[in-house]
């Protein structure tokens, strides 16, 4: 099948309220370009500076999703045009994104990462640092940030009940907060997990090699 038949077979298996986030990262603009012409409109990249230059040659209702680390440095590259960063890790970064969106003159929307796997390499916070940070006078006193939900990734295994666990932890720690901070958007779910999150009610997915086949990292 081609890119736009799997985004229209992919959304259609979705519930209207759960937003696809296309993850374009390695893939060339091309491929972005085809799924843009299905309809689709919203992508995921895990680097600034790949997300930028596409974001520059690219139609410009496209809306970027940033889904990987972000070093503080490299925040003011996507300020201006950023329509979602996901992988909210630490106070320094929230800091960041407030002063980068002040000077962009735009509130930029961000979502907390939890630390929900079982491995050393994903980053993250705790549910403890989340709330610490959330109830944070600097927090409150931000106004070109503004929190809307939890992201997580799971544990890369297929142990399904593990993954269960870890998406079940993560939507806890979003209903518990979700009035109380006007959250709307939960991030869980990815190629290889993405039905098990649907059954967590997951509100978003970043969905990339089921869409757009598998990545060449060379
Ligand atoms: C790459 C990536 C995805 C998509 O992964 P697939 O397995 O290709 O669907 C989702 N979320 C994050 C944070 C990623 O880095």
């Amino acid at each position: 099948m081609s890119i736009s038949e799997n985004v229209i077979a992919f959304k259609k298996q979705l519930p209207e309220s759960v937003t696809l986030v296309a993850v374009s990262k390695t893939k060339p603009a091309s491929d972005i370009q085809e799924a843009y012409d299905s309809g689709h409109r919203d992508f995921g990249e895990n680097k600034v500076q790949e997300m930028e230059s596409k974001w520059e040659t690219l139609p410009k209702d496209i809306r970027w999703h940033m889904i990987g680390h972000v070093q503080r440095n490299k925040v003011k590259y996507m300020a201006p045009f950023v329509h979602l960063i996901h992988s909210i890790d630490s106070p320094r970064l929230l800091k960041e994104i407030n002063k980068q969106g002040k000077k962009a003159e735009r509130v930029i929307q961000g979502l907390l990462q939890l630390k929900i796997a079982d491995e050393d390499s994903k980053f993250g916070l705790t549910v403890a640092e989340a709330e610490t940070l959330l109830t944070s006078e600097a927090f409150q006193k931000y106004e070109h940030v503004k929190i809307v939900g939890l992201m997580g990734m799971a544990t890369f295994t297929e142990d399904t009940e593990q993954i269960s666990r870890e998406f079940q932890q993560l939507k806890t720690a979003y209903d518990r907060w979700k009035d109380r901070y006007g959250f709307h958007t939960l991030s869980m779910g990815m190629s290889g997990d993405y039905t098990i999150a649907l059954e967590k009610n997951t509100t978003m997915v970043r969905v990339g090699s089921a869409i757009f086949g598998e990545r060449n990292y060379s």
